[in-house]
């Protein structure tokens, strides 16, 4: 049978769940994921093969409504990635949307489906947590606003109908020469993804906390000869007060969430790592265009 090997871009408003179906589909921890929205700032893909496709998935960011450079390039950022893509997938989060109704970004992204010249789905999520009856009538509304789409539904958390959702994207995509070796993850520098491990870990401990403008930079890569490696990163905050909350009293804070960084990345390499942490103050580094998200 020909190769096949395509784009799918996975789109929806912050906290439907996209992180968790890239997840679910790559079978492993990529994207990070965290109850808060706006987590996902940067496109990350992944990349499977199935039988004889190669499938490349954008998790792209959420979609905001605000005037900030930053945001604005968030909302370019999916849209160019489903652009790009040969097939778009659009995550309602239908435990929220089975409360409350579909929200309006929902039923603009839903309606926006029509425009698209390429294939596109929508993933009812979190159906783990909703009742039959209030999927059905979910299920009505999305049809008819999205026109063609055709509709899936399961849980990308229990991996529960995720399986199908393969097989379409599959069946979408074009066929051609895988564009990655087979055994590669993510074409995102491991560097990047080292940078996102410790990303999640400052989200986990200040949850509430948590200054809204921070990033994690990569500063060094070095192999070292007794095959472990070390890692340096830059997290950089707006204010000098932001500084303080991370480091905590005497630094401890600091030292604990660098500590299980390193645990998570030594697990992910299989060797030791050295992890090198460093807070730097750089206000307004969030309208300075050298930091928008990769891709923009
Ligand atoms: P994103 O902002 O769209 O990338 O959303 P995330 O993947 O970060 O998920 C947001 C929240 O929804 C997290 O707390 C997830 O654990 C939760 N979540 C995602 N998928 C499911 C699901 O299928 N069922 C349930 N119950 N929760 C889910
Ligand atoms: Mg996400």
């Amino acid at each position: 049978m020909a190769k096949q090997c395509g784009f799918v871009a996975l789109i929806g408003a912050p906290n439907t769940g996209k992180s968790t179906l890239l997840n679910c589909l790559m079978g492993t921890k990529l994207a990070i994921v965290t109850p808060k929205v706006q987590t996902t700032r940067d496109i990350i893909r992944g990349m499977t093969v199935e039988g004889n496709c190669q499938l490349i998935y954008m998790d792209t960011p959420g979609i905001f409504q605000t005037e900030q450079t930053f945001e604005k390039a968030m909302v370019d950022a999916a849209w160019s990635g489903a652009r790009d893509a040969d097939a778009t997938v659009l995550l309602i989060d239908s435990l929220k949307a089975s409360l409350k109704g579909l929200g309006e970004q929902d039923k603009k992204l839903l309606q926006s489906l029509k425009d698209s010249k390429k294939p596109c789905a929508v993933w009812l999520n979190k159906t783990d947590k909703v009742k039959k009856d209030a999927l059905f009538a979910l299920t009505k509304e999305a049809a008819e606003l999205s026109g063609e789409a055709d509709i899936f539904m399961g849980s990308a958390l229990k991996n529960d109908g995720v399986d199908e959702l393969k097989k379409w994207m599959i069946s979408h995509m074009p066929e051609g020469e895988w564009m990655f070796p087979e055994d590669q993850m993510s074409d995102l520098p491991m560097r990047f993804i080292a940078a996102e491990v410790t990303r999640e870990k400052l989200f986990l401990r200040l949850r509430q906390e948590l200054p809204y403008g921070l990033r994690v930079e990569p500063e060094q890569w070095e192999e070292k000869a007794d095959g472990s490696v070390k890692i340096s990163q830059i997290i950089m905050v707006d204010r000098e007060a932001h500084k303080k909350m991370i480091l905590g009293k005497q630094g401890q804070q600091l030292k604990e969430i660098g500590q299980s960084a390193r645990m998570s990345l030594s697990k992910m390499l299989d060797r030791k790592v050295h992890l090198f942490l460093f807070v730097k103050v750089v206000p307004g580094w969030k309208d300075k265009k050298e930091f928008l998200p990769l891709g923009v």
